[in-house]
This record gives structure tokens, C-alpha cells and sequence, in this order.
């Protein structure tokens, strides 16, 4: 068994960023993650937001690496052809108190470093989003906020990784730690790992992962985000992001255009105890029922498609708990709660500094160029779209999936790529096949068919 420099626990979009940036030094890395695919977690299933970090509390890391993340990632997407748009977001205020907020929120956005943005009257929201429920009385424009395919961007970085010589080990949930003076021997579901160093990035259970290492000292709340999404005739409604202005209780719901062309409302917030719960609930989609019905009342009459719910990994604090324990090479990234889709970049950065004085982490020369993605987003080219594409292979130009127009060459593609689907779903996130308003009624067993046909 050999034993690896750095072992990242959790491939999610944190881990695999991190794992990415490791695996372009002389290290040697393992990326373990317990389930069968990477992106399978929390980084699946949010609201695919590249944000600023306009309305992060300013001073704490999470600011600091938010707003840094975005510039990384942004640049990172049109390296690897993530699909970003950049639709921007209107934050809306419906009371004469949320008005008054306006100012507030635009002093903080500027207190985070972003300064892009501006105070509207009703006229110019109503101009901006003409079918905005009636009753807004001023919006704040936070034009660089933008969608990005979440999918993509966790698929890219663990691709990249893989290409750097990082050994990724799916199926491997961390059970045991055991820490020698040189060397810490992870115990896996499928078998013993040995690292010099260990980087925690397991989301939802960090905190188990911590403990392990003997620490007691914060306990994730698996907080629910439930999403309605609508067809994609819904999306002229939305040129923008349309945001609430945030309370207390949190960023609240949200009306956004999706970059596989649909519209969707959410998310909720609601704390749990169970860190498996990521079904949708009858009480969670009539709230957003209601809150759509006043937000834009005219998105209620299209047909909801999907509905999905992910789990932030909240740790009770308003910033991540990013820690170094250099006695044991070991460290802890907890907290990613509501962010770490735009930060992740940044955070494996942030590490890059923590770890400078302990590891070498001078580029490798040679490394070979960032992957190039399949385009999942509604509007750019897509194959079925490219008759040059589909003249020098005609597998691109026979369609699987009809609602999403996913060609048979994408679905091969996906099931040749560096990190293949182990399943269905994990088929869907790299390709959109069954993910269109049938969901996979008229299509499903034919790529069911395929992939298991390639499979063998
Ligand atoms: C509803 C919702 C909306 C959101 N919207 C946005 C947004 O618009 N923009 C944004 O930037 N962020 C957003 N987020 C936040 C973002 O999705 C998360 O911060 C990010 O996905 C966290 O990534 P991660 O890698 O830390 O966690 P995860 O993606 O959960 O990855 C952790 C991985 O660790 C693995 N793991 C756990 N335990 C073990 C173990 N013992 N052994 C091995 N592996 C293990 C898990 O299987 C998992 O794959 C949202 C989150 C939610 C829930």
C-alpha cells in the first residue's frame, strides 16, 4: 500500500478544487469520496449561483474568499467551457422597510469590495422584469451576479485532477483514523489509505471526520433547500436573477433563470437533523407556491418540471471554519454552508497559503491544459446544434433525449470521459439526458440501453 502526501476526504466541489490545485505540484494525492461519483453531494443540487459576494458579511473569510472565488472561477469556466451567463440580479424590495434597506445593502456590497451596484425605482424594475408581481417599490441591480451549470464546474475540477496524476478513490467513505507521528492511516469501506497529510472537505460530514481526528467542536445542521423548476416556455419571465431583500432568517427565496434554460423558485430553509433528507416535502413546495404566486404570478401557470432539495452544511456560525492543525497534518474545511460552489476555487487557494510553510507546493512544470467540458448550457452551441460536429460524426446528430436534445455521441462521450458516471444520474449531470419536463418517461430506457451497453 503506498502512502500518499496529501489525502482530500470529500469529492465535492471544495474537495475536488483542492485536490486539482495539490495535483499540480510534486505531490502525490488521493481524493476519497464515499459515494460513487464525485458531485453526488450538496455540490449537486443548489442554486447554480456564481455569486459576488455582495451581501456576505464583510471582514470574514467567507467575503474575502467569495469574492475571490468568483474572479477564479469565472476565468476557470471560460478556460474549460463551463457555461456561465451573465444575467446579473435585481434585488427587490416590497415594503417601505425594504426600501429603506437599499442603501444599507449597496454600503455593505461596496464594504465586500463589489461597488457595481445600484439603487432603481419601481418603473425600472417593472422595465427590467416587466412580469414581477405587482406591488415593488425600488430594486437594488447587482449586475456581475450570473449562472453557472454546478454539475460542470465539480465534473471540470475533478477531471482536471484526475489529468494532474490525482488518484481519485470513489466508493471509499473514511471510517476510522488512525494518526502516527509520520504518516495518518485512514480506514475505508474499501480498504486502508495512508497520507502524510489529511484535508477534511467532506461537507455534511465534516464534523464526523473531525471527531475521528478527536476534535469536539462543532456539529453540522443539514439546513433543506427545496426548488421548484419550470419548464423552459417559463424563461423570458426571468431575464435576471430576481432577489429578495435578505432578514434574518436568511437570503430568502429567489426567482432565477437556469443555464439549462428553465426558470426556478427557492430555495427554502429549513433545519433538520437528518443528513439524507434530500427529498422534497409537500409543506416546503406550497411555501414556494405562495412566495412564487406574489413574486411573479404569471410564472405559476407554466408547469413545474422538476423539484429538488439539497442540504447546506451549516455549522451555526456566520463564516467558514477553515482550521490547521500542523501537530497533525491535518485540515479541517467546515462550513461551506450557502457559498462553496463560487468560493470552492479560492479555498483550495486559501489551503495553497495555510500549507505553504509545510509542503512544497511550487507548479509542476508540464502540466497538461485544463479539460474541455461538453457544453450542458441552454445558450451556447450544443452538438445536435452543430452541423460541422455532426458531419465529422454523425453520433451527434441522433437524438436520445428529445426534451433536452442530447445526442447518442454526448452520451458515449460521457461514458469514455476520465471520470465516467458510475449510474444514471450521474449520467443526467454530465449530459442533461432525462432531466427535460418528461424526466426520463420517453428516453430512460433507451439510455438506460445505452449505458449499459457501454458500460460492459
Ligand atoms: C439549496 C442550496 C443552494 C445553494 N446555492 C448556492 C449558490 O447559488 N451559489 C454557491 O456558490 N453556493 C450555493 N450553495 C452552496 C454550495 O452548494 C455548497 O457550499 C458546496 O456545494 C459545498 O461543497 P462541498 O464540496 O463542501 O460539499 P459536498 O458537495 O457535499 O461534498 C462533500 C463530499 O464529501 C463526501 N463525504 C462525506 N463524508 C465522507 C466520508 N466519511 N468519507 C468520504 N467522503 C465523504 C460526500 O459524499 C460529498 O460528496 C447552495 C447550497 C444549497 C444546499
Amino acid at each position: 500500500m503506498s502512502t500518499y502526501d496529501v489525502a482530500v476526504i470529500g469529492g465535492g466541489i471544495v474537495g475536488s478544487a483542492i485536490a486539482r490545485l495539490l495535483g499540480g505540484t510534486a505531490l502525490s494525492v488521493a481524493l476519497l469520496e464515499a459515494r460513487d461519483d464525485v458531485g453526488d453531494g450538496t455540490s449537486k443540487a443548489n442554486t447554480a449561483i456564481l455569486h459576488t459576494g455582495f451581501d456576505a458579511k464583510p471582514g470574514t473569510l467567507e467575503s474575502r474568499l467569495v469574492a475571490r472565488g468568483y474572479d477564479l472561477l469565472g476565468e476557470y469556466a471560460q478556460a474549460t467551457g463551463i457555461p456561465v451567463e451573465r444575467t446579473g440580479a435585481l434585488l427587490v424590495a416590497w415594503t417601505p422597510e425594504q426600501l429603506d434597506a437599499l442603501p444599507g445593502l449597496r454600503d455593505k456590497a461596496g464594504r465586500n469590495g463589489y461597488t457595481a451596484c445600484e439603487i432603481v425605482d419601481a418603473a425600472e424594475v417593472y422595465r427590467r422584469v416587466p412580469d414581477l408581481g405587482a406591488g415593488a417599490l425600488g430594486g437594488l441591480t447587482v449586475p456581475g451576479e450570473s449562472i453557472i451549470c454546478t454539475w460542470t464546474t465539480n465534473l471540470a475540477l475533478a477531471t482536471d485532477a484526475v489529468n494532474r496524476g490525482v488518484r481519485l478513490l470513489r466508493g471509499h467513505r473514511v471510517t476510522e483514523v488512525r494518526t502516527g507521528a509520520e504518516t495518518t492511516r485512514l480506514t475505508t469501506t474499501a480498504g486502508e489509505v495512508t497520507a502524510r497529510w489529511v484535508i477534511n472537505a467532506a461537507g455534511l460530514g465534516a464534523d464526523a471526520i473531525d471527531a475521528l481526528f478527536g476534535y469536539d467542536r462543532f456539529t453540522v445542521t443539514p439546513r433543506r433547500g427545496e426548488l421548484l423548476v419550470f419548464d423552459k416556455l417559463a424563461r423570458p419571465l426571468a431575464p435576471c436573477i430576481v432577489l429578495p431583500v435578505p432578514s434574518s432568517a436568511g437570503k430568502g427565496v429567489l426567482v432565477s433563470p437556469t443555464i439549462y434554460g428553465n426558470v426556478m423558485v427557492g430555495p427554502t430553509a429549513e433545519d433538520l437533523t437528518d443528513r439524507t433528507a434530500t427529498g422534497t416535502s409537500e409543506a416546503g413546495l406550497e411555501f414556494l407556491r405562495e412566495k412564487g404566486a406574489a413574486l411573479m404570478p404569471r410564472l405559476m401557470e407554466e408547469e413545474v418540471t422538476a423539484t429538488y432539495a439539497g442540504l447546506r452544511a451549516a455549522i451555526g456560525q456566520d463564516d467558514y471554519l477553515i482550521d490547521l492543525d500542523a501537530g497533525r497534518r491535518y485540515l479541517l474545511v467546515g462550513g461551506i454552508r450557502s457559498t462553496g460552489l463560487t468560493a470552492g476555487m479560492a479555498i483550495a487557494e486559501h489551503l495553497g497559503e495555510l500549507l505553504a510553510g509545510h509542503l512544497d507546493l511550487t507548479e509542476r512544470a508540464g502540466l497538461p491544459a485544463p479539460p474541455r467540458m461538453p457544453n450542458l448550457g441552454e445558450a451556447f452551441e450544443r452538438p445536435y446544434q452543430d452541423a460541422a460536429a455532426i458531419a465529422a460524426d454523425p453520433e451527434y446528430g441522433r437524438i436520445v433525449c428529445f426534451c433536452e436534445r442530447v445526442t447518442r455521441g454526448e452520451i458515449r462521450d460521457a461514458l469514455a470521459s476520465v471520470v465516467p458516471p458510475a449510474g444514471l444520474d450521474g449520467l443526467r449531470r454530465r449530459t442533461r439526458a432525462m432531466n427535460g419536463r418528461c424526466q426520463g418517461f420517453y428516453c430512460g430506457a433507451r439510455v438506460r440501453e445505452i449505458f449499459e451497453g457501454e458500460a460492459e
